[in-house]
């Protein structure tokens, strides 16, 4: 990679971390299979990668957001794989569902008479799975749509329901009465569509218990290395490194300031290095004089406003043996975790996870 852009930034992917992470899901499910979500390139680090190394530790369930992430998913995976849409089905995609073998999510009884219609011209089943709106106001059969379904399941005939599912709106925050409330309407829907297996929980649902685990776990965020519990110590394995090397340091006079907007100014000498990340590679302006770098384990903190490629610290106190053109540091990694840099950057590890974007040197190990 150093050939590639000799002065850029590294993002190194973890996937034995992530394969890790996979097994303490599914020790939490406890017996409960456990699926694996990939949607937006596997949250940002890489679904060609990521999917396989997932399949390897045993998933055999995978949820894309988007029918071309899900082609390009199956194409990785083991032809065993379950591969689901979860934004669903629109007119005239069914025909490509069918050629790569995958399953819409329906969340409509629109897009259950078109999955139906097609089964009939195919002259046989089709499989898919259903999703109800349970309390998040999202995606899936509203309230009313769910009750007709449940009161009528023969109305999915010709459908090979797979799976009937809901989705969380405050998981991550376990005392929130929604979570109960979503729990009693979707025991409620699922008692409609008996041998048919239920899904409830993504990352944080898994750790609210068994009483949300029904037949299958479907984290996401939680493989990646994001805590999915905000109250308690993270139970996952950090995933991700991103090292640069400082460009240049140099020397300012108290009075003289740094960067776009002369957004920080110095109150003492300061030496200032620069280092080639900004927010064009996902890293936000919003952490403009805000959180810090790591330069031989120690912070160096961000000084003014992140620009386009480009990011100054302040490394007044390192020695020069540290603080050099050349000399690497680290804006994630296992001393400054994503959700750290992420809560400096005023975001949740989600955003700043799938924002960190192509432009980075990517290293898979
Ligand atoms: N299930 C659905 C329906 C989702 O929309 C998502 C992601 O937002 C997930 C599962 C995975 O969620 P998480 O990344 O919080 O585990």
């Amino acid at each position: 990679t150093d050939t590639v852009r000799p002065a850029g930034a590294t993002l190194t992917v973890d996937l034995d971390a992530i394969g890790g992470n996979y097994r303490i899901l599914v020790r939490e499910l406890a017996g409960v299979p456990c699926a694996a979500v990939v949607k937006a390139d596997a949250y940002g680090l890489g679904a060609a990668q990521v999917a396989p190394a997932l399949a390897r530790a045993g998933a055999r369930w995978f949820f894309t957001a988007h029918l071309d992430e899900a082609i390009a998913v199956r194409a990785v995976l083991p032809g065993d794989a379950r591969v689901a849409v979860l934004n669903g089905i629109w007119p005239g995609l069914e025909a490509a569902f069918v050629a790569h073998d995958l399953l819409p999510v329906l969340n409509d009884l629109g897009q259950v008479a078109l999955w139906q219609a097609h089964a009939r011209q195919l002259g046989r089943p089709l499989p898919a799975l259903v999703q109800f709106d349970t309390g998040m106001a999202r995606l899936g059969l509203p309230p009313a749509e769910a009750a007709v379904l449940a009161a009528e399941p023969d109305r999915l005939a010709g459908v090979d329901t797979q799976l009937v599912m809901s989705h969380l709106a405050c998981a991550d925050e376990p005392g929130h009465p929604l979570n109960r409330t979503q729990l009693d309407r979707f025991w409620a829907l699922r008692q409609a569509f008996p041998g048919v297996p239920a899904s409830l929980a993504a990352s944080s649902g898994i750790f609210l218990g068994a009483d949300y685990h029904f037949d299958l776990g479907r984290p996401g965020v939680a493989l990646y290395g994001v805590n999915p519990t905000p109250e308690r110590p993270n139970p996952m394995r950090p995933v991700l490194r991103l090292e640069a090397r400082i460009l240049q340091v140099r020397h300012i006079d108290p009075g003289e300031s740094v960067g776009y907007g002369a957004a920080h100014r110095a109150s003492r000498p300061t030496k200032v290095a620069t280092v080639p990340i900004g927010y064009a590679d996902g890293f936000l302006r919003s952490s403009s004089s805000r959180g810090h770098f790591l330069l031989n384990g120690e912070r160096a903190p961000i000084l003014g406003r992140v620009s386009m490629d480009l990011i100054t610290l302040d490394v007044t106190d390192f020695p020069e043996a540290h603080a050099h053109p050349g000399a690497a540091v680290v804006a994630i990694g296992d001393a400054r975790p994503i959700d750290a840099v992420a809560a400096d950057a005023g975001t949740i590890g989600y955003e700043f996870l799938t924002g960190l974007g192509p432009r980075y040197a990517r290293v898979y190990r």
